[in-house]
């Protein structure tokens, strides 16, 4: 192993351990696996892993990178030394990094120089502010393939890394692994069991339409409300399967984002064109705020999440309700973003609620009769934001009403 070592770093080589130390070091692994075995939300799992390896290996940094399969890239789950929404934003290619040399030889790669190493991929010190010196990292394998790299980044005390530190890492980046192919298991039993929960629905009052359509006796009047039910159901059951795919397509990051300048004020005039009509039936009127600002989004997706908000808008809205659609400049990551808002003046959102309103299946218990729904809506508006590098939230009112924001990139 020590082969894979830069022979002309200038760094002290650390004395083996004594045994003494050794079992201490491993006692201490130990504690940490029964530490770790006990923590079931994984992120916090990872920052743990993530910090356990900082301290066993006694490094100034660590991380896990996670190889997204659809763009071939690698991606942050957890970084001592990165901030979240900087994670989101960085990408390490496959080819010509060092974790994408360790994810495509499934080998650990220690390198004692960084500054003598060509295929050292600068991206992400540049983004950060940091000056990785040394590194060791690992690769991280479940049962069937590598899914990732954990690295440690800085050896204290300018010493080099042992074989001692490649096996904790190792055994550290087992551990993550694990945890991250169980997150990952969990979610899509949980998003498959919802799935053909929300299915058997609509799919049972087709079955017992038709079953009363096949007696004789039936009236023609009857008949034909059973039809327009028939036809109700089927338009449910394509708005479901619409939802899940779109869903399980922008979770796997299989969604490709077609990116191009366009005028908000068009969109929006756009968007409330198609829900006039529903807006009409309730008596509710339709406001828009705008001052000629261009997005520099994906077109397409932009109008898919306002006609989600303006949609919700006229659903948990009373009659003779308004609703304002507003657009001004904003900021992401010091970036030239827009705002664009939707308000209502609705039922509100109870403030215990307002945390889910994001998350997959989920509905206000007090607004769940009022209308019907998959609570996957707004999931996907996330989903799409947050694919433009941008932002959505709320806030809400019980009784008064509700503002949804979400940010996309400003056009220059
Ligand atoms: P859906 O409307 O299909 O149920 P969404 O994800 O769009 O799914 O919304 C999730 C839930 O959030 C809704 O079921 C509703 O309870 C609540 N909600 C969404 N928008 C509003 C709103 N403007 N005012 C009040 N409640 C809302």
């Amino acid at each position: 192993m020590v082969d894979a070592f830069d022979a002309t770093s200038t760094q002290e080589t650390e004395a083996p351990m004594t045994p003494g130390e050794l079992v201490i070091h491993y006692r201490r692994i130990i504690e940490i696996s029964h530490q770790l075995s006990s923590t079931y939300d994984h992120m916090s799992l990872l920052k743990k892993i993530v910090s356990a390896a900082r301290e066993l290996i006694h490094t100034e940094a660590a991380s896990i990178l996670l190889l997204d399969e659809a763009t071939g890239q690698l991606r942050f789950a957890m970084a001592s030394n990165i901030k979240p929404h900087e994670m989101e934003e960085i990408a390490v290619p496959l080819e010509g990094s060092i974790a994408g040399w360790i994810v495509s030889h499934g080998e650990p790669r220690v390198i004692e120089d960084l500054s003598k190493e060509r295929s050292h991929y600068q991206g992400v010190d540049n983004r950060i502010g940091f000056h990785s010196r040394n590194l060791l990292g690992v690769p991280m394998r479940t049962h069937k393939k590598i899914i990732g790299v954990m690295q440690a980044m800085n050896k204290e005390n300018n010493k080099r890394f042992t074989d001692d530190d490649i096996i904790t890492l190792r055994t550290l980046a087992g551990q993550a692994a694990t945890a991250i192919e169980n997150a990952r298991l969990f979610q899509q039993s949980d998003f498959i069991a919802e799935m053909v929960h929300e299915l058997r629905t609509p799919l049972a009052a087709l079955k017992a339409s038709t079953t009363l359509l096949q007696r004789p006796d039936l009236p023609d009047t009857k008949r034909s409300d059973i039809i327009t039910t028939m036809r109700g159901e089927t338009e449910r059951l394509i708005s479901l399967t619409d939802d899940f795919l779109n869903v399980a397509r922008l979770e796997s990051g299989r969604i490709q984002l077609t990116v191009a300048p366009f005028e908000i004020n068009k969109l929006l005039t756009e968007c409330v064109d198609v829900v006039l009509q529903q807006a009409n039936e309730k008596n509710i009127s339709i406001v828009i705020e705008e001052n000629g600002y261009s997005a520099e989004a994906d077109r397409g997706k932009v109008k898919q999440v306002l006609l989600n908000l303006l949609t919700n808008a006229i659903k948990y809205n009373r009659p003779d309700g308004k609703i304002t659609l507003h657009v001004e400049p904003a900021q992401e990551h010091e970036h030239p973003f827009v705002q664009i808002s939707v308000a209502d003046t609705g039922y509100g959102i109870p403030r215990e609620h307002q945390k889910n309103m994001f998350q997959k299946f989920f509905r206000v218990p007090t607004t769940e009769n009022v209308a019907r729904g998959t609570g996957l809506g707004l999931t996907i508006c996330k989903h799409i934001a947050e694919a433009h590098g941008g932002r959505i939230w709320l806030e809400s009112e019980q009784d008064v009403g509700s503002t949804f924001f979400f940010t996309v990139p400003l056009a220059d």
